[in-house]
């Protein structure tokens, strides 16, 4: 590359897409994220609006020996999608997407929101299994790993993934899939944004449009009872049932019942992906357990559960959470739940443990470089509060929650419900597949341009 061709102007007039430094006007719009608590000034956010802003980029940045952040839909909860000082990669304007009815497939720009992949989708009769909440981009969930409501049916949002496009430390532009880089594509799923920036992403898709679904909540008085009941049956239930279970507030909104307002409640949030004329059959033994205190669940649209809980926890509040894996449930640690369970701060704060199992835990532990197909639950404890002074609440709670509950758990945490916690908590989560990670990582990115990340550090920097 020419020197004159590294300038500051020429990377500028190079772009699609706008290049925002601080002094522009929407500079302050451009460097907030999803969590209000994240504060990170970058010194250039190039919004790029194709794969050839992604590559002018990623070369300015390594040219210039800048620290880069990758932003998707900017969900991060440690904010690894914005940096003080260095680049901002950001994708958020790249958001087309192009769905194959016949292949049953979809492609999806890499700053496409869970939201946008559903409204895609949701027009052919398919979905792809994401998370839970609309808004989160697609990008940071299916690099860790993508839990959510489709999990147990489907399999993590890796397990639907056929391809990614990715832009190189190198400024190479490759395709990554079974057939080609195999390594890369086995990093991809789960190894985080440690190897490139992925501009596009093809998911094969499912012909799940209605879903019997939505949350059912007991009082918190029944939880041991509810926890011990809910650990046996979803650890034994049919793929086509998945149910998170939850320690929560019920906000003081109309759709709910004036005496359940503000309650600490405990629940379960279901989706049934069945024949619709089998649902009520198939929730018999659930609602014959016990009569919850409220029942939510009925047949809807998959992007109606999709964005179901959106307008709880918008943009700009102040996020803190800490997770863990978690395999068994012992009456121990089912107690520790609910003795901190019960103090969840707030009605925006909560925890969730995910199921690990069905689909996703047919997978070998090694198949992709997520490596905890083992574990029965994905458990995050999540503080969220409107207000900034209240920060110090919703941080406390998650972390002596955690503290207690860690002992059970199964060492690593799912990296998409981290803050920045260190190396250690980095190789734990990977486990075996640790090693193998390094090596492509030293591989594709040996000088560790991608490390606003959970980072995978090369060989080299290892040893530096
Ligand atoms: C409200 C909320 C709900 C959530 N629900 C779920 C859920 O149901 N299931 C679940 O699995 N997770 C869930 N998450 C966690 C979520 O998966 C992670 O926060 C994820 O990192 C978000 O991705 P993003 O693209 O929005 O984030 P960003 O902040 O934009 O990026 C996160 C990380 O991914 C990297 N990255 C982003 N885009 C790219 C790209 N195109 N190429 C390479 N690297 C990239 C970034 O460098 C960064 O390290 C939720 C998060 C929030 C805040």
């Amino acid at each position: 590359m020419l020197a004159e061709e590294t300038s500051l102007s020429h990377f500028k007039t190079s772009l699609r897409g706008r290049l925002i430094a601080p002094a522009d006007p929407d500079y302050e719009m451009s460097r907030k994220v999803y969590n209000g608590m994240i504060d990170k000034r970058p010194a250039l956010i190039a919004r790029c609006l194709d794969e050839a802003d992604v590559i002018a980029a990623v070369n300015f940045a390594r040219v210039k020996n800048l620290l880069v952040a990758v932003r998707g839909g900017g969900h991060s909860g440690a904010g690894m999608g914005m940096c003080d000082g260095g680049l901002v990669i950001d994708l958020s304007y790249m958001k087309a997407t192009h769905v194959d009815p016949a292949a049953r497939t979809v492609q999806v720009q890499g700053g496409c929101t869970l939201g946008d992949v559903d409204h895609a989708t949701h027009a052919f009769g398919m979905a792809v299994p994401t998370g839970i909440q609309s808004t989160t981009g697609i990008a940071g969930l299916t690099l860790g790993g993508g839990i959510g409501h489709l999990t147990r049916q489907c399999g993590l949002t890796i397990d639907n993934l056929l391809e990614a496009d990715v832009v190189l430390a190198s400024g190479e532009y490759v395709k990554a899939s079974a057939r080609e880089h195999s390594d890369l594509f086995w990093a991809l799923r789960g190894g985080g944004g440690n190897f490139g920036v992925v501009t596009s992403f093809l998911f094969q898709t499912h012909p799940i449009s209605t879903v019997y679904a939505g949350p059912m909540l007991w009082d918190l008085e029944d939880a041991k009872e509810m926890m011990r009941w809910y650990h046996e049956f979803i650890s034994n239930a049919p793929d086509d049932i998945n149910g998170f279970f939850a320690f929560l507030i019920v906000p003081p909104d109309p759709s709910f019942p004036v005496d359940l307002h503000l309650k600490s409640m405990c629940g379960v949030v279901w989706c049934y992906t069945g024949p619709m004329e089998e649902a009520e059959k198939a929730f018999e033994p659930i609602r014959g357990f016990k009569k919850p205190a409220l029942d939510f669940v009925g047949p809807m649209p998959v992007p109606v559960l999709q964005s179901m809980f959106d307008p709880l926890v918008p943009s700009g509040y102040q996020w803190y959470w800490k997770g863990d894996y978690v395999k068994d449930l012992p009456d121990e640690a089912i107690d520790i739940c609910i003795h901190h369970g019960s103090k969840v701060p707030n009605m925006y704060s909560g925890v969730h443990l995910y199921p690990i199992n069905g689909a996703a835990a047919r997978v070998d532990n090694n198949a992709t470089a997520w490596s905890y197909r083992d574990a029965t639950y994905a458990m995050v404890i999540v503080g969220v509060d409107p207000e900034p002074t209240n920060k110090h609440i919703i941080t406390n709670w998650s972390r002596d929650f955690w503290k207690a509950i860690h002992p059970y758990s199964a060492g690593g945490s799912y990296i998409n419900f981290m803050m920045e916690e260190g190396q250690d908590r980095v190789k734990a989560t990977y486990g075996d597949n640790y090693q193998r990670l390094v090596e492509v990582k030293t591989k594709y990115d040996p000088h560790n341009l991608f490390r606003v990340n959970q980072n995978i550090l090369p060989a080299v920097t290892d040893q530096a």
